[in-house]
């Protein structure tokens, strides 16, 4: 068994479990500790079964709901040095630290992951590969654009979740943002768009690719409708046979299981 569930995906929070017959983890708690709990709690997990949560980087959309949930749960918290000081830089209190380093693979129970820098604009993101019992699934959140890399990382996948974070048009039309986050958003170190994203797919090595999940959505410069047809229509121009979901921000995801 491996399975995957993203408890929330957007904005304003992403957190994302991963789970085996007999371990689970998160991947980021971005959520609030409150939410988190409660969507846990209506996936059939309690925070003492979790073994760990893996930071793909310390922006509070990835990380704000972890400071009060390890005072109810001290399970391991796994990142790489420059995440974690960047945490313990703006305040967030000792935590019972696991290192990883970029591009060196670790084992968490049965699971193997293999963290990847990513560019964006952080101390040191990443993301991730997690292989379990011959299956793998891609984590590709919070990126300017996929480097080589990253394909090479990603090859031969079954399930990706990836970020469709803005629709470029919406993006160019929204009148509440500055020009200068505009520029942040749309540069190297920021966001995939919804096309870049699809391209992303498309160009991806992994001809058994099942599941795609799009999250990390923009509420103001996207939504669900424009993220999936963009994504469809280079799946269905590719003849792949990927099931295709958009995660919200404010419900736990279907199961998605890779074996
Ligand atoms: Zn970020
Ligand atoms: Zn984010």
């Amino acid at each position: 068994m491996f399975e995957v569930i993203t408890l929330g995906s957007g904005s304003a929070g992403n957190s994302m479990l991963v789970r085996s017959a007999s371990s689970a983890f998160l991947v980021d708690a971005g959520l609030s500790a409150k939410q988190l709990s409660i969507r846990l709690d209506a996936c059939g997990v309690r925070l003492e079964d979790l073994s760990g949560v893996l930071l793909t980087h310390e922006h509070q959309d990835h990380c704000g709901g972890l400071k009060v949930l390890l005072n109810r749960c001290n399970f391991p918290v796994y990142c790489n040095p420059m995440t974690a000081r960047a945490m313990s830089d703006t305040g967030f209190p000792h935590a019972n630290w696991r290192f990883f380093q970029n591009g060196c693979a670790f084992s968490l129970n049965e699971f193997t992951i293999l963290p990847f820098q990513v560019p964006h604009d952080a101390a040191d993101p990443v993301g991730f590969r997690i292989s379990a019992h011959g299956a793998c699934l891609g984590v590709l959140t919070d990126l300017g654009y996929a480097t080589r890399n990253v394909f090479d990382v990603l090859k031969g996948i079954q399930a990706l979740l990836i970020e469709t974070n803005y629709d470029e048009q919406l993006l160019q039309q929204d009148m509440r943002r500055p020009w200068s986050v505009k520029q942040r958003i749309q540069s190297r170190h920021g966001h995939l768009s919804n096309a870049a994203a699809a391209r992303v797919i498309d160009e991806l090595d992994a001809p058994d690719l099942r599941h795609v999940i799009l999250g990390h959505l923009s509420r103001d410069c996207n939504s669900p409708d424009l993220a999936e047809t963009c994504v469809r229509t280079t799946l269905e121009t590719r003849g792949r046979a990927a099931s295709l979901y958009c995660a919200g921000q404010d419900r736990p995801s279907p199961v998605f299981g890779l074996i």
